[in-house]
């Protein structure tokens, strides 16, 4: 059983880090892991069960990352883990069709305002072949993005995204070709005014506006009511495809994902969403979808090519459909309350510190802006104390907690988060704001 121990020694994930930083740059294989905005040494895990991981020292933690989000479940959930295995044992890959494919797909439909999918590997895949797709369907070039929004590392949407191109602080567009950061158009989030402006100066050019459905890679801001509902219309009135990114927010911020929050009620659709994280149960399987008539562009039944010799493996769509088919109601109603008692807690204490902040919601997901003031855009995000951030994180990891090592992410948590690991954020709480306040 995971008792939350934890040692001083960081000695073993120190020198995992060395050998890692000769062998791979800043040692880790996606920048959001190093701990460059934070200070000291990635832990190197070795295993995680429920809602706690172990690193190679043996220390244990309370996971708020669950894999930046996939981990709806929690880790090594047994029956998930089961239908792995016995997908593992029937082979892992074939390059042809295959049944948890479909029904994947169905699962996806069921839920969601797509009419058909398409799967890959990676949501920076998913987003990539939505906007081909969206520039296929209309024979136009523009993408309009907002800044702050990430959406994977495909060259026409790093300018000024969020996550780590954020919290290192590059720029977005090293390595990108001019011509193509020159094809997207960069708004503020929230700002009508801006949207309006932009569709009146280039609206016969513009293929399609993508968002995040409620973005959570500047940490979570969500839309100001109706904003979702005026960019759908604003992209219907320019004859632009209306595109959600769900990568983050799908099957996690409610179950209809970030949809569930405004579309739902408000009774409108995107032309295009894009899945990943959750409906891969901790393996890489992504996907995009829409209305009927625009996937019909797709290759084989259409011009525009997409492909993947790995895309709707096996092994992943199954961990995807074993995870959505136990993401119940009772699920989302527990990771709901959950979400409230930590942020709840982490408001207080934060308070009784003086330490100024803002908690912002989307569903169950949260963050922390280390800065006063509502955070509506990149703009006053940007704000927040990254000083303070740094030394609250460092006093929730020596206490057993594992934050994201970035003020500009969202905080996950899981249907594994029990009272144990809940009562271990709580009690940590006290020191960490004590040290955001020095
Ligand atoms: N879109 C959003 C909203 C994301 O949050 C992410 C990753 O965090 C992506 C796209 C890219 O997904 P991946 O990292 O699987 O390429």
């Amino acid at each position: 059983m995971t008792t939350a121990t934890i040692s001083t020694s960081t000695a073993a994930s120190r020198a995992l880090f060395d050998r890692a930083r000769a062998v791979t740059p800043g040692g880790v294989n996606s920048p959001v892991r190093a701990f460059n905005a934070v200070g000291g040494t990635p832990r190197f895990i070795t295993s995680a069960s429920g809602a706690w991981l172990t690193d190679a020292d043996g220390n244990d933690y309370v996971d708020l990352i669950c894999s930046w989000g996939p981990m709806l479940l929690g880790h090594a959930h047994p029956e998930v883990q089961a239908q792995v295995m016995a997908a593992v044992a029937r082979g892992t890959s074939y390059g042809t069709p295959t049944q948890p494919e479909v029904e994947l797909a169905e699962e996806i439909v069921a839920r969601t305002p797509v009419e058909r999918v398409r799967f890959v590997s990676s949501g920076t895949e998913a987003t990539m072949s939505a906007i081909r797709l969206a520039r296929g369907a209309t024979g136009r070039d523009l993408v309009v993005k907002f800044a702050g929004c990430y959406h994977g590392h495909v060259d026409p949407l790093l300018a000024e995204a969020g996550s780590g191109v954020a919290t290192l602080a590059v720029p977005g567009t090293s390595g990108v070709p001019a011509s193509s950061a020159a094809e997207t158009l960069v708004l503020p989030y929230n700002d009508r005014d801006a949207v309006r402006a932009a569709f009146a100066a280039h609206g016969p050019r513009i293929a399609c506006l993508i968002t995040e459905a409620t973005p959570g890679n500047m940490g979570v801001v969500p839309p100001e009511p109706g904003f979702n509902a005026f960019l759908a219309e604003t992209c219907r009135t320019h004859g632009a495809l209306f595109i959600s990114d769900e990568v983050m927010t799908g099957f996690r911020a409610t179950a209809q994902g970030g949809w569930g929050l405004d579309g739902a009620v408000e009774g409108w659709v995107p032309d295009l969403m894009t899945f990943g994280k959750v409906m891969g149960g901790g393996f890489p399987a992504a996907a995009f979808g829409g209305r009927s008539d625009l996937m019909a562009h797709l290759a084989p039944e259409g011009p525009v090519y997409q492909a993947g010799t790995l895309s709707g493996n096996p092994v992943a769509t199954t961990a995807g459909l074993a995870t959505l088919r136990l993401a119940t109601p009772e699920v989302y109603a527990h990771l709901d309350a959950t979400a409230t008692t930590i942020r709840d807690a982490v408001a207080e204490h934060l308070g009784a510190a003086g330490v100024p902040h803002t908690v912002q919601t989307a569903g169950t997901m949260f963050s922390v802006f280390f800065t006063g003031g509502p955070v509506r855009d990149f703009a006053t995000a940007s704000r927040t104390d990254t000083r303070a951030y740094a030394a609250f994180f460092h006093a929730m990891l020596d206490q057993g907690v594992y934050l994201p090592p970035s003020a500009y992410e969202a905080w996950f948590v899981s249907a594994a988060h029990d009272d144990r690991a809940v009562s271990t954020i709580i009690d940590a709480l006290p020191a960490a704001a004590a040290a955001a306040a020095t």
